[in-house]
C-alpha cells in the first residue's frame, strides 16, 4: 500500500445515507483498516453532542465564523442541513490528495452534489442504505428515549436524504456492518486501481506501443 501512496493522487470518498444506517460505524471501521485513508474533519454550527470533541467529530463555529470561512472561499462545499451550517475544510483535503493519501467525508446529498461538480475526477460517492424503513425505524427507536413523533421526523429526513440515492455511483444496502465494510473496501480498492488514477506504473508500459 505504501507504493501506491506516493504513486497516485489520492480520491475523495463520500459515504452518505440518512442517519441510522449504520454509516458512521462502517466509516470508523474503514479509518481503523486503512492507513491511507483520513477523515475529513468538517466545521459546523450545530451544538456538540455529549461525547464530540472539538477538532475531533467536527470544528464547531458559530455562524459568523462560519460565513466568513464561506466568503474567504475556505470550504470545498458547505450546505445547510436541518436549519444547521455544515462545510468541508479545503486545505485539509488538499495537502492529503496531493500526497496521494485518501479522504473519507461524511457528508450529504447536497455536499456531494457539489464535489462532484468541482472535483469529479476525484470523487467516489457511495450511498449507504438500510435493507428496509421498518429496520431504520427501529434502529432510530433504539437510538434514545425519544418519542415517536421525534422519529417520524427522523424518518421523514431519513426519506429526503435517501430520495438522492440515484446521484451516487455505488449503492451498499447495510445487511450487516462487517460486509457494508468489505464492500465498502472493495469499493476503495478498485478505485484506486483505475488506470487514469496511477501514475506509477513500470516504465516499460510507456513504452508499449499500438499494435
Ligand atoms: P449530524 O449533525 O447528525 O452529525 O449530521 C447531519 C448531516 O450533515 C449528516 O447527513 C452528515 O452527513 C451531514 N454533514 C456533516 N458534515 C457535513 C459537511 O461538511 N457538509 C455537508 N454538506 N454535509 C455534512
Amino acid at each position: 500500500m505504501q507504493d501506491a501512496f506516493v504513486q497516485r493522487r489520492g480520491l475523495m470518498l463520500v459515504l452518505s445515507s440518512p442517519s441510522g444506517a449504520g454509516k458512521t460505524t462502517i466509516s470508523r471501521e474503514l479509518l481503523g483498516r486503512d492507513g491511507n485513508l483520513a477523515l475529513s474533519v468538517s466545521a459546523t454550527t450545530r451544538a456538540p453532542r455529549p461525547g464530540e470533541e472539538d477538532g475531533v467529530h467536527y470544528h464547531f463555529l458559530d455562524e459568523g465564523e462560519f460565513r466568513r470561512m464561506v466568503a474567504d472561499g475556505d470550504f470545498l462545499e458547505h450546505a445547510e442541513v436541518f436549519g444547521k451550517l455544515y462545510g468541508t475544510p479545503r486545505r485539509p483535503v488538499e495537502r492529503t490528495l496531493d500526497a496521494g493519501g485518501d479522504v473519507l467525508f461524511d457528508i450529504d446529498w447536497q455536499g456531494t452534489r457539489q464535489l462532484r461538480d468541482t472535483a469529479r475526477a476525484d470523487l467516489v460517492s457511495v450511498f449507504v442504505l438500510p435493507p428496509s424503513m421498518d429496520a431504520l425505524a427501529e434502529r432510530l427507536r433504539q437510538r434514545g428515549q425519544d418519542s415517536e413523533a421525534v422519529v417520524r421526523e427522523r424518518m421523514a429526513k431519513a426519506a429526503d436524504e435517501m430520495s438522492h440515492w440515484r446521484e451516487y455511483d455505488y449503492i451498499v444496502v447495510n445487511e450487516s456492518i462487517p460486509e457494508s465494510v468489505r464492500r465498502v473496501e472493495a469499493i476503495l480498492q478498485a478505485e484506486r486501481l483505475r488506470r487514469e488514477r496511477q501514475t506509477g506504473l513500470p516504465d516499460f508500459v510507456g513504452r508499449l506501443t499500438d499494435v
